[in-house]
């Protein structure tokens, strides 16, 4: 039976953070995880192991419909969260976690991800890893088809050149390598057009989120912009939803400067 939209449940908290790429969604997702006591989820990171497997296999992520297909259902992945905070990646024991962030992976993560009956295949995976678990889950379609019925949704964005920035620090901290930012750009325009326009599973705010614009926040800023949305007085793991006149209580408490410019629902 369906729960009422403002009853309280005891379901384990699913929190989702949406956007395109380098608009801050990993930090604020594996912060705001570890403050609430909960799993992180970073399913483009499934979606990467998938084009870095493809590539070993020698499977074109643009068309092997087929292959793909195979390959998402055995994938032997395992997302290990570290004390550090850091997820480790391994694809059949085999430690991934930086081989999947260059930008060859992100490409053909973009690729691959395009494929209805791909998606269908990591969205069911996506899910189970969830499964009767509190978790944060980021990425592009978490909230609106991943996790449709969570408690909790976010839409992260930013300027394009704040975000070729921020791209551009995570390659160098990654590789030591510094690609320019007008390569990067190229490339992120490359990826939100993609990400925007397949038929399913496309990047967009999903209903109900509340947007967040991130150019001018660092970090703490936007783990504190999205704290504002979820009450904190609740066990780690599993949440007492609130009635609908308590989130609005905390939206109020917002101060109108603040809302104007960055948030918007
Ligand atoms: O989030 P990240 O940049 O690591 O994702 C890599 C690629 O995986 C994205 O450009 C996107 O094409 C794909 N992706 C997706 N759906 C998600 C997460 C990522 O299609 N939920």
């Amino acid at each position: 039976m369906r729960q009422r939209a403002n009853a309280p449940t005891r379901q384990p908290v699913v929190i989702t953070i949406d956007g395109p790429a380098g608009v801050g969604k990993s930090t604020a997702a594996k912060q705001l995880a570890s403050h609430l006591g909960l799993i992180y989820l970073d399913t483009g990171a499934t979606y990467r192991a998938l084009a870095y497997a493809a590539c070993q296999a020698g499977v074109d992520p643009r068309v092997d419909v087929k292959r793909l297909t195979t390959l998402a259902r055995r994938l032997p992945l395992e997302l290990l969260p570290q004390p550090s905070g850091v997820v480790q990646v391994r694809l059949n024991g085999l430690d991934i976690t930086k081989a999947i962030r260059t930008e060859t992976m992100s490409e053909a993560a973009a690729h691959l991800s395009r494929h209805p009956q791909v998606r269908r295949i990591m969205v069911q995976r996506q899910r189970a890893w969830a499964h009767r678990r509190g978790v944060v889950a980021e990425g592009r379609d978490t909230g609106s088809v991943v996790f449709p019925r969570a408690h909790y949704k976010f839409f992260l964005d930013a300027e394009p050149r704040v975000r070729a920035r921020r791209r551009q620090r995570e390659l160098f901290q990654l590789s030591g390598q510094r690609p320019s930012l007008q390569r990067i750009q190229r490339q992120l325009h490359f990826r939100d057009g993609v990400d925007r326009t397949r038929s399913i599973g496309a990047l967009v705010k999903p209903r109900g989120a509340v947007a967040v614009n991130t150019s001018h926040l660092t970090a703490r800023q936007v783990l504190h912009a999205i704290l504002h949305y979820i009450p904190e007085s609740r066990p780690p793991s599993t949440v007492h939803r609130p009635p609908l006149q308590t989130q609005k209580r905390k939206i109020r408490r917002f101060s109108q400067q603040e809302r104007r410019h960055y948030i918007r629902r």
